[in-house]
């Protein structure tokens, strides 16, 4: 496969960014190599500079559930970015958006745009901090909620160990009111609020952790987490970014009927452009400025354009059937491949769940970062280099999850599916 410009184009970029790029993982460090710099998209398929073209399931990360240049998003954008790109001032476009979400999710009833699910998770973590009054929040190893300073934490041995930072320039007395427990452990939780009782603000996790691999917990788990935030007095805040308008349009909170008291948003609402918001109930979302004391702004939030995509988007999401369509396909792409290597006595399964799935080197279902199999960063290497040069677009690494959207049509999956047994039959062999 031809990859000349890519290569030029990298080699440039590395003069201008770190590591030339503009978000690490997309350096290809943990796969090796070189990143590929994509020309254009459409439905499911990408092409890149070089004229290849590749079946996508990376998907941006998450953003683009009805495919690439979805005719709808791109109709809509182009109307209203006609009209001017920012106003710094309230537009019908925000209303739009925001009376869209709340009128069918009943899990919320106030929303805060921002422009990053970063902003979103930092925001959350203020509000929950400035409405009851207490500093400490707990967070799960291996749930990963944007670059905020206090999240930016690395799990320490120990149950209820105080994090230490896990990036230069963040201090240690920023993460010092962070507790890192593992996943799926109730005795973790139950000792590290017992410690620290009266001084957690809030329970933090994606529900649906998604970023260290895809670590699906049971809906027994969740409602631990909520009943003891509720004997506690402790909010229980759901990032949703992946899992908002992604596994049903009330996401995770809607799947397993888990009433969260904040949810951070991100990816789906933005249609491809940078949004993210967070929302809660009335009462909780009214402690935020300028109604409250917790301050948050932002220059380009709610801009009518990124505004405008999300509204083209989810409104394709609300058609009758599209979540329960988008999870069948899933369901059949992802069973055919765990069948196959099933029957190869391959060490794979494909976990899924709604249109999410992951590459696990396993066959045991895997609930916490420490259970992922040491050598399966080695393998994804191997077969992310092999479906790359067949025409199949991961993320470049394995910790990633992949994304199959509403534009993906029966034979792009079965040949996908093709190409990724053929894959294992060489990685494995
Ligand atoms: N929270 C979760 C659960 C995420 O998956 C991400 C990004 N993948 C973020 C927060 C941060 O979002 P962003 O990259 O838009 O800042």
């Amino acid at each position: 496969m031809k990859r000349e410009e890519s290569s030029k184009l990298f080699d440039k970029a590395k003069t201008l960014f770190p590591g030339g790029v503009n978000s690490p993982v997309r350096a290809f460090k943990s796969v090796g190599g070189s990143p590929i710099f994509f020309e254009s998209g459409k439905g499911a398929i990408l092409k890149d500079v070089d004229g290849n073209e590749f079946i996508d399931f990376c998907c941006s990360y998450g953003p683009l559930i009805l495919g690439h240049a979805n005719d709808k998003v791109v109709e809509n954008v182009q109307k209203t970015v006609a009209r001017g790109t920012s106003f710094g001032a309230p537009t019908k476009e925000e209303n739009e958006l925001a009376d869209t979400i709340l009128s069918n999710h009943r899990y919320i009833e106030r929303i805060r745009f921002v422009n990053s699910g970063t902003e979103a998770a930092m925001s959350a973590i203020r509000l929950a901090r400035g409405y009851t009054g207490k500093n400490k929040i707990i967070k799960f190893e291996g749930c990963y909620h944007g670059h905020v300073d206090s999240l930016l934490v690395k799990a320490g041995s120990g149950l209820a160990t105080l994090g230490t930072s896990s990036s230069a320039g963040v201090p240690e007395d920023t993460v010092k009111d962070t507790i890192v427990l593992p996943l799926n452990n109730k005795e973790a939780v139950e000792e590290a609020v017992k410690k620290y009782k009266g001084e957690i603000a809030a329970i933090a996790l994606e529900p649906i952790p998604a970023n260290n691999g895809l670590l699906i917990q049971g809906k027994e788990y969740l409602q631990f987490l909520r009943d003891v935030c509720d004997r506690e007095g402790i909010l229980l805040f759901f990032d949703e970014v992946i899992s908002g308008f992604r596994v049903g349009f009330e996401g995770a909170a809607g799947y397993y009927d888990i009433q969260p008291d904040l949810i951070a948003f991100g990816k789906i609402i933005g249609g491809g452009l940078p949004v993210g918001a967070y929302a809660a109930s009335e009462k909780v979302m009214s402690s935020v400025s300028p109604e409250g004391p917790v301050y948050q702004a932002g220059t380009l939030s709610g801009n009518p354009v990124a505004m405008s995509a999300g509204i083209a988007q989810i409104k394709e999401c609300l058609k009758p059937g599209f979540y329960t369509e988008l999870a069948e396909k899933t369901d059949k792409f992802c069973s055919s491949i765990e069948s196959y290597a099933k029957e190869k006595g391959y060490d794979f399964t494909m976990p899924h769940i709604g249109s999410i799935f992951w590459l696990a080197f396993s066959n045991e279902a895997i609930k916490s970062a420490d259970a992922i199999p040491q050598e399966s960063g080695d393998h994804f290497k191997k077969l992310h280099a092999i479906l790359l040069d067949n025409g199949v677009h991961l993320g470049p690494s394995g910790f990633e999850v992949g994304f199959v959207s509403e534009a993906h049509s029966n034979d792009e999956l079965e040949k996908a599916a093709s190409e990724i047994k053929k894959a294992l039959d060489q990685l494995f062999s």
